[in-house]
C-alpha cells in the first residue's frame, strides 16, 4: 500500500532555533526550497514550540550560544531519547561543545561558519529519513500471514502519515470475519491461515495506495484509508474471491467504518470507534456494513454503563422505591385508597436516572426480573411497616414488565413475599401494561388467571395505548384498568379526545371493573373525570411519586381526616 515518501504534497517542517537573524536567513534561503522552515530566537521560544503537538517538525536545527536559553539548556529540558523528539543537529563554531551535546542527544553537528549549502541540505535530508526508518523499524514486523503490517507498526505509521497530511480526510475501517474459530475447527488451521492470506491479499487489492492495513488480532483486520462518502460494492467481491481461492463458501464478514475520524483524538479511538459500530451488527445477518455514529456510540456507552452499575446499585440500594397516591373521588372528599410503587435510580455519579432510562433497557436483556423482584420486595416491606405502625392496609401496585410473565417462579417468589411479610394477595397488586396482552396473549392469560386463583389483584396499566381488541378484553382476566395517560392530557383540548376517555369508563363499566385515571394534573382535569364517572384518581394533582417519609404525610392526613 501507499509510501506518503513519495507524495510530493507535503513537505516536513524544520525548526530553526538561532539567535542572529543572518544566520536565520542563511539557513532559510538553504532549507526553504525543500522543507517548512520555523524559526526561534532562543531556547526558551524554542521549548514553547515544540510542544506545541498540533506541529510537527522533522528536525531541530540548533544554535548553542543565544540569550535567555541556549542550546545545551535546551537540550538538557528536551530530554530527546525520552520523548521521542525530533532529531537535532547541533550548529556550534565551538569544536569542544560537541562532546556535551552527543552525551544529550543531538544527532549531528554542522560548524560555523557554514558548509556548502548542499551538504547542509544533504545532511538534513539524511538525518531525517534515518530517524524516520529507525522508529518504524523499531516498531517493526508485517503480518506475515495476510502481509499487512503489525498493529505497533501500523499505528506509528499512521502518526508519521497524519504528521505529513494532517488535513486529509481519512476513515478507519475494521473487519471482522465471523465465526472464525468455527472456520478452523471445521476446516482445519491451514484453511484458516488460507482465509486470512487471502483475506490481506484482497483488501491490498482493493485499497491499494489509498491506504495502509494491519492485523491486530487472529480474524480482525484494519484498514486506514482516504475517505470515501460511501461503501456501496466495495468489499462486494471479498466473499466470492474467498470462496474461490479457499473453496470455503459463505465465509461472512462484519465491517465497522469511523468515516472522517476526528484528528483530535489518538489513532487507536478512530478504530476503537470503527470496531464499536461493526460489534452493532454482530448477529444481524441482514446488514454487513456498519458506520460509527457519535450519537448512538454515546447512548450506547451510557445504556452499558447502566448495566454495568447495576448489580452495585442493587447492594448499595441506589435504586429507591418512591410511591404515588390514588385517591378515591366518589364520595364528598378524596379518600387516600392505594398507591403506586415507582422505581428510581440515584446514581452516585450520573445522578437521578428516570425509569424510562433503563427499564426498557433492563427489559431488553432481561435484567429487569432481579429489579422487579427487588421493588416487590421494597414495596411488601413498606406495606407491612405502614400496617404495623398504622393499623391500616394500604395496598400498593407494583408494575409487574412482560419479561416478568416469563419467569415460571413468578407466583412463588410472589407469595414468599407475602408470606415473609405477612401480607394478604389483596395488599400487593399487580400492574401490568396492556401491550403485554397484545404480545403474548395465551401465555400471559394463563399466568395471570393463575395469579388471580391465588387471590392476587390484576390492574391493567397504560389501556388504550395497544391494540386490545373488545373481544379480546372480555376474555381477558382483569381486575382494574388503568387509562393510558394521553387520554388525559388530550381531554381537554378537543370533544373526541373526550369522547375516548367516555368509551374507556363505558368499558371499565361493562367489564365491570373500576377505572384508575393517571396523569390528572389540574382541577378541571379532575372535575371532568368525576363527572363522568371516573372513581380512582393518580397524578400530580393529588402528588408526584414521593419517597416514603414523605408518603407517610399522605397516610396521616388521611387518618387524621377520618376521626374528624
Ligand atoms: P407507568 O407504570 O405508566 O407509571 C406512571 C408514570 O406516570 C410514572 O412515571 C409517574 O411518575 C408518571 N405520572 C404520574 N402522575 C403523573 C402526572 O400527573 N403527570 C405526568 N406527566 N406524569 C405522571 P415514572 O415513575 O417515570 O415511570 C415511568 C414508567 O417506568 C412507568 O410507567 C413504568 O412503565 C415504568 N416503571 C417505573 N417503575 C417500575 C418498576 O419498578 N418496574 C417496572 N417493570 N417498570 C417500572
Ligand atoms: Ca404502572
Ligand atoms: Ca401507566
Amino acid at each position: 500500500m501507499e509510501n506518503y515518501r513519495q507524495n510530493a504534497d507535503f513537505k516536513r517542517r524544520i525548526l530553526v532555533v538561532e539567535d542572529e537573524e543572518v544566520n536565520r536567513e542563511i539557513l532559510g534561503e538553504i532549507l526553504g526550497e525543500s522543507y517548512l522552515v520555523s524559526y526561534a530566537e532562543n531556547g526558551l521560544q524554542a521549548w514553547d514550540m515544540l510542544h506545541d503537538h498540533s506541529v510537527h517538525y522533522s528536525l531541530v536545527l540548533l544554535d548553542l550560544l543565544m540569550p535567555k536559553m541556549g542550546g545545551i539548556e535546551l537540550l538538557e529540558k528536551l530530554r530527546l531519547k525520552e520523548h521521542k523528539m525530533a532529531p537535532v543537529i547541533v550548529m556550534t563554531a565551538d569544536e569542544t561543545a560537541e562532546l556535551t551535546s552527543i552525551k544529550l542527544g543531538a544527532a549531528d553537528f554542522l560548524t560555523k561558519p557554514y558548509d556548502m549549502p548542499e551538504v547542509i541540505l544533504a545532511r538534513c535530508e539524511r538525518l531525517i529519513e534515518l530517524y524516520e526508518d529507525q522508529s518504524l523499524i523499531s516498531a517493526a514486523e508485517r503480518d506475515l500471514l495476510s502481509g499487512l503490517y503489525s498493529k505497533e507498526f501500523f499505528y506509528e505509521y499512521i502518526r508519521q502519515i497524519e504528521s505529513y497530511q494532517p488535513d486529509r480526510k481519512k476513515d478507519a475501517i475494521t473487519l471482522d470475519i465471523e465465526h472464525f474459530h468455527m472456520l478452523n475447527e471445521m476446516f482445519g488451521r491451514e484453511a484458516g491461515d488460507e482465509v486470512l492470506r487471502t483475506t490481506g491479499k484482497i483488501l491490498t487489492e482493493i485499497f491499494g495506495s489509498r491506504g495502509i492495513g494491519c492485523r491486530p488480532v487472529a480474524d480482525v483486520f484494519f484498514l486506514y484509508v482516504d475517505h470515501a462518502e460511501q461503501y456501496d460494492g466495495v468489499f462486494a467481491g471479498l466473499q466470492e474471491e474467498l470462496a474461490r481461492v479457499t473453496g470455503i463458501p459463505r465465509i461472512r464478514f462484519r465491517i465497522g467504518i469511523c468515516q472522517d475520524v476526528d484528528k483530535s483524538l489518538p489513532c487507536e479511538v478512530w478504530f476503537d470507534h470503527a470496531k464499536h459500530a461493526c460489534d452493532v451488527i454482530r448477529g444481524d445477518y441482514t446488514r454487513q456494513i456498519s458506520f460509527y455514529n457519535e450519537e448512538t456510540n454515546a447512548k450506547d456507552l451510557y445504556r452499558e454503563r447502566l448495566i454495568k452499575d447495576m448489580d452495585e446499585a442493587l447492594s448499595h440500594k441506589d435504586f429507591v422505591v418512591y410511591y404515588q397516591p390514588k385517591y378515591d373521588v366518589s364520595g364528598s372528599r378524596p379518600r387516600l385508597r392505594s398507591a403506586e410503587a415507582l422505581i428510581r435510580w440515584k446514581h452516585p455519579e450520573l445522578g437521578m436516572i428516570s425509569p424510562g432510562d433503563f427499564i426498557p433497557l433492563f427489559e431488553s436483556n432481561g435484567l429487569i426480573m432481579k429489579l422487579d423482584n427487588y421493588v416487590w420486595q421494597e414495596a411488601a416491606a413498606q406495606v407491612k411497616e405502614w400496617k404495623d405502625e398504622f393499623g391500616l392496609t394500604l395496598p400498593v401496585s407494583v408494575n409487574v414488565s412482560r419479561i416478568d410473565i416469563y419467569d415460571p417462579a413468578l407466583e412463588d417468589k410472589l407469595l414468599d413475599l407475602l408470606r415473609k411479610n405477612g401480607l394478604n394477595p389483596e395488599e400487593i397488586m399487580l400492574e401490568i401494561t396492556e401491550s403485554a396482552y397484545s404480545s403474548n396473549a395465551q401465555g400471559l392469560i394463563e399466568t395471570v388467571n393463575h395469579l388471580r386463583e391465588t387471590g392476587f389483584r390484576i390492574e391493567m396499566d397504560d389501556f388504550g395505548s395497544g391494540y386490545s381488541s373488545l373481544n379480546m378484553l372480555t376474555t381477558i382476566p382483569i381486575d382494574v384498568l388503568k387509562m393510558d395517560m394521553k387520554f388525559i392530557r388530550n381531554m381537554m383540548k378537543d370533544r373526541k379526545s373526550q369522547k375516548l376517555v367516555e368509551l374507556v369508563i363505558d368499558i371499565a363499566r361493562f367489564l365491570e371493573v373500576p377505572v384508575v385515571a393517571e396523569g390528572v394534573e389540574t382541577e378541571e382535569q379532575l372535575q371532568l373525570l368525576q363527572e363522568m364517572g371516573c372513581d380512582i384518581i393518580q397524578g400530580y394533582f393529588f402528588s408526584k411519586p414521593v419517597p416514603p417519609e414523605e408518603f407517610r404525610h399522605f397516610i396521616e392526613k388521611e387518618l387524621g381526616e377520618k376521626e374528624s
